[in-house]
């Protein structure tokens, strides 16, 4: 059997490694290295994919949350409503631009940021809302943009995990994560569903004029060559990490498809595992399954981590503490208790190995381990 890895790069390389070679080539040898003809064509080609109006590049994820902010011309203060549970570049950006960051309790069975919470922390000052579409799927868009029109707010979607993964409105209409609310934004770091071979990123927004500022603001603030009308950063795609990503969207579905059969899978080995709760599905999102995280029941996760370390076997905990509670934002004021539902999920939560290569060999193998655990 293949060791088994949280996310095996290595394999999928194996997989089309000549493709990407080539890419890669090719811009070696047009020496095209910033702001090349792929950067182009691949926003193109995701703005396609996405069936979203215009797709921005910037350098990573994390930047792409910055600019978003930026460009929606927030004032120092305003208040910014986000979850507990997520990647720390979340609330990171809000802190850096001077803004507020207001953390609301997530769904515990969704793990996406609850509504209802949203509701009740909304103020005169809450200018913005920044879902995150945790692990491959969607927050309740539908819920969070109906609050959004009635405090007249700004909805950034944090879609970093949730490239390709599908949002069903009760109307039947279908959006991709990430082209519903104002902007969305969405991270190509390597182990992402669509990942390249380094840093990348980049926003989405149906919004012509966004779209022509978020470039300049990512550029230097440069419209015309050497003329500056805002503030900028460089923020920039590789080409050669864009000529990767040509490469991998156009094996995106069968990736996303090959995770939800592991998912599958799994399911159906722990259907009758009663320590074991699998991940819910809720009914106006697909999923991708950026990560599969289980909830362990009766405080066994740990142990449960360390019986499988012995059997080669990784996993991850997604995510060990609340953001509310972690050195850098003790200035937020908040203390341990104001989450509960955080905190229930950090000790509750693991993320099993989760990738297109994933054999039936591996699957069965990482159950019949867990399986066996509960048993002893
Ligand atoms: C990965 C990730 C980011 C940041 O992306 P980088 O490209 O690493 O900067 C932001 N938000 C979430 C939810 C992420 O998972």
């Amino acid at each position: 059997m293949r060791e088994i890895q949280m996310v095996d790069l290595k394999a999928q390389y194996e997989k089309f490694g000549p493709e990407i070679d080539n890419a890669i080539k090719s811009v070696l040898v047009s020496t095209a290295f910033i702001k090349g003809p792929d950067v182009k064509l691949f926003e193109q080609e995701l703005q396609e994919f996405m069936g979203v109006k215009n797709v921005v590049s910037c350098a990573n994820g994390t930047d792409a949350l910055q600019l978003a902010l930026r460009v929606l011309d927030l004032k120092p203060g305003d208040e910014v409503i986000t979850t507990d549970f997520t990647f720390i570049a979340t609330i990171e950006v809000v802190a850096l631009l001077g803004l507020k960051p207001v953390i609301v309790d997530p769904d515990p069975g969704s793990f996406n940021i609850s509504v209802e919470a949203i509701k009740r922390a909304i103020t005169l000052k809450t200018k913005a809302i920044v879902p995150v579409h945790l692990f491959g799927q969607c927050a309740d868009m539908e819920g969070i943009m109906e609050l959004a029109k009635k405090h007249d707010l700004f909805v950034v979607e944090d879609a970093a995990q949730a490239t390709g993964a599908d949002y069903i409105f009760k109307n039947g209409i279908v959006k991709k994560a990430g082209t519903i609310g104002h902007i969305g934004t969405t991270s190509f770091f390597p182990s992402k569903n669509l990942g390249c071979y380094g840093d990348g990123g980049a926003l989405y927004t149906n919004d012509e004029s966004w779209a022509n500022k978020l470039r300049s603001i990512a550029n230097h603030g440069m419209k015309l060559r050497y003329h500056y009308d805002d503030i900028g950063v460089n923020s920039r795609l590789d080409t050669l990490q864009a000529a990767i990503l040509r490469v991998k969207l156009k094996y995106l579905n069968e990736f996303n498809e090959a995770r939800r059969e592991a998912a599958d899978h799994y399911n159906k080995a722990f259907a009758y595992c009663s320590s074991i709760s699998v991940p819910e599905r809720v009914k106006y999102s697909s999923h991708i399954f950026h990560q599969y995280t289980i909830k362990v029941k009766d405080g066994k996760r740990d142990a449960l981590k360390k019986f499988l370390e012995t059997k080669n076997i990784p996993s991850m905990v997604y995510y060990p503490g609340p953001l509310h509670l972690q050195n850098a934002y003790s200035f937020l004021g908040y203390s341990g208790n104001d989450f509960p539902v955080t905190t229930s999920l950090c000790n509750e939560v693991l993320s099993l190995p989760m990738h297109p290569e994933m054999d039936k060999e591996q699957l069965d193998y990482i159950t019949n381990s867990i399986l066996e655990f509960f048993n002893k």
